[in-house]
């Protein structure tokens, strides 16, 4: 079939690539484009390869527009930033009216929103629609957030709803987030909370394996039991799998030689300034953000480790006997329950902006298109889904009765890990600061009395009574 295609794509890298193919593979044929022309072919060759895919490749912007039906939509996966200016501004040269670009790059929200309203100015529609999966998920399904223009957003539907993951009972990974960035808002937490799992997953290896001592093939074996259960997610499998990948440079496993300094990109530090500017607590997404930035310290942490051994301090404090099938258990509950916390402060991040922009996000209907595709697919997502259908007002999960009961459950194999952790010298920051989130959260009163009156001592900035209304000033240092 030659052009009209049905829609454009470009920037093909890793992402643009294999979504392209994943829309021809469902039967919609593509026209695709990159700024560098060798990129063009070599998509071109490999939509060949796999099944004689209706990719057709152009090598100038104008022959690309010109090939797409119309009303023409084009997917953008460019690198995030300036290039997507620059991209809009040579496609654009030779859209029409009524024509729609679609941003599927990890972009900042209110980059977005400008582009929106530049592009109404051309009359041109506009999207940002997070892509989640990586490469495996752009090619065979991903999680798709698109927001923005809804009109722009039923021109494709019926291609997001084959071209995402399915998941049985729940249907496909996409929906229409809501109006302006709020489809790349919903991607940046969702990687939030991506960051959150990442580092509860490498606090339980660290525990198990500095103080339990437990072997690979035993990680790979807990990993692997626990994701059978309650902990079933793409990042437990892949976990489970990377412990046993022997070295193909050298003896023993690759994981033991992997520098241990975490890389990022931005999304991970846009959900905590995002947590911040909103006032919502979100300390534990904010304790991995921390921790990939203390990792990066390598060099001063190998200096500060020979300080504090030459003063007698080894790596780990204690060499005390653990009981190996209790402390892999109580891991496994400690691990599902900071989890638990994680989410809820991403969910709560999520309904902040929400009513701040008046997006109207669904928070359920959010955890169901994460269900699959997406790096943080996992079965308690499930879960999360039921506690919004059963109350969409929800306040936090943490007090979902389902969510409040386990955590409950779990709450004595938490402390007992975190208090191990500590007593060993093993940093948890993740599932300590999630306890505090909890233990913060369910407690009547906290000792913020005391700040309050601090502050109005030396600022004068009142305070309120427990026992009668309104607003107080004490002048505390003359009674002092
Ligand atoms: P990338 O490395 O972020 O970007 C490379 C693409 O951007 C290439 O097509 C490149 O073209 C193009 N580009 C860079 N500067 C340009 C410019 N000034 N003008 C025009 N094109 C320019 O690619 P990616 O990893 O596939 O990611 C694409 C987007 O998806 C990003 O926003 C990324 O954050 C997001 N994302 C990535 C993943 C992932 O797993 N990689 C997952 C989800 C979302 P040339 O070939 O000509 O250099």
């Amino acid at each position: 079939m030659a052009p009209p295609t049905r829609i454009g794509l470009a920037g093909l890298a890793v992402m643009g690539q294999n979504l392209a193919l994943n829309i021809a593979e469902k039967g919609f044929p593509i026209s695709v484009y990159n700024r560098t022309t060798s990129k063009v072919d070599e998509t071109v060759e490999r939509a060949k390869q796999e099944g004689d895919l209706p990719v057709f490749g152009f090598h100038d912007p104008e022959s690309f527009v010109q090939s797409i039906q119309k009303p023409r939509v084009i997917i953008m996966l460019v690198k995030a930033g300036a290039p997507v200016d620059q991209t809009i501004k040579t496609l654009s040269a030779y859209m029409e009216k009524g024509d729609c670009i679609i941003d599927g790059g990890n972009e900042w929200y209110k980059n977005t929103e400008r582009r929106e309203k530049e592009m109404s100015g051309l009359s041109l529609l506009y999207l940002g629609m997070g892509v989640s999966g990586g490469e495996e998920g752009a090619r065979h399904g991903p999680s798709l957030m698109p927001g923005g223009s809804f009109e722009a957003y039923k021109y494709i539907e019926d291609i997001l709803l084959k071209v995402a993951a399915q998941v049985p009972d729940s249907g496909p990974c996409v929906t229409y987030i809501g109006k302006g960035g709020s489809g790349n808002f919903v991607k940046m937490v969702h990687n939030g909370i991506e960051y959150g799992d990442m580092q509860l997953i490498a606090e339980a290896y660290d525990v198990l394996k500095s103080v339990g001592k437990l072997s690979n093939e035993e990680l790979q074996s807990v990993f692997s039991e626990w994701n059978r259960g309650e902990l079933l997610s793409f990042l437990t499998e892949i976990t489970a799998d990377i412990f046993v990948i022997r070295d193909d440079r050298g003896e023993g496993y690759l994981v033991d030689k992997v520098l241990d300094k975490t890389g990022m990109k931005g999304t991970g530090k846009w959900t905590v300034q995002q947590a911040a500017d909103l006032s919502v607590a979100a300390p534990t997404i904010a304790a991995s953000l921390d921790s990939r930035f203390l990792s990066g310290l390598k060099e001063e942490r190998v200096e500060a480790a020979k300080v504090f051994k030459s003063g007698g301090l080894g790596d780990i404090l204690t060499d005390q006997t653990v009981d190996k099938a209790k402390l892999i258990d109580d891991v496994r509950q400690a691990l599902y329950a900071s989890k638990i916390c994680s989410y809820a402060q991403g969910m709560n991040l999520i309904r902040a902006k929400s009513i701040e922009k008046g997006w109207d996000l669904k928070l359920g209907e959010l955890a169901r298109i994460w269900k699959g595709g997406c790096i943080i697919r996992a079965i308690f997502l499930d879960r999360i889904k039921k506690a919004y259908d059963r109350n969409p007002n929800l306040a936090s999960l943490l007090v979902d009765p389902e969510f409040a009961k386990e955590i409950i459950d779990r709450q004595s194999a938490w402390r007992r890990v975190v208090c191990l952790a500590i007593n060993s010298g093993i940093s948890t920051p993740g599932m300590s600061s999630s306890l505090a989130y909890f233990d913060t959260y369910r407690r009547e009163r906290v000792p913020a009395n005391l700040v309050q009156a601090q502050r109005d001592y030396f600022g004068a900035h009142t305070y309120e009574r427990i026992d009668m209304e309104g607003s107080f000033h004490t002048e505390w240092f003359k009674i002092a």
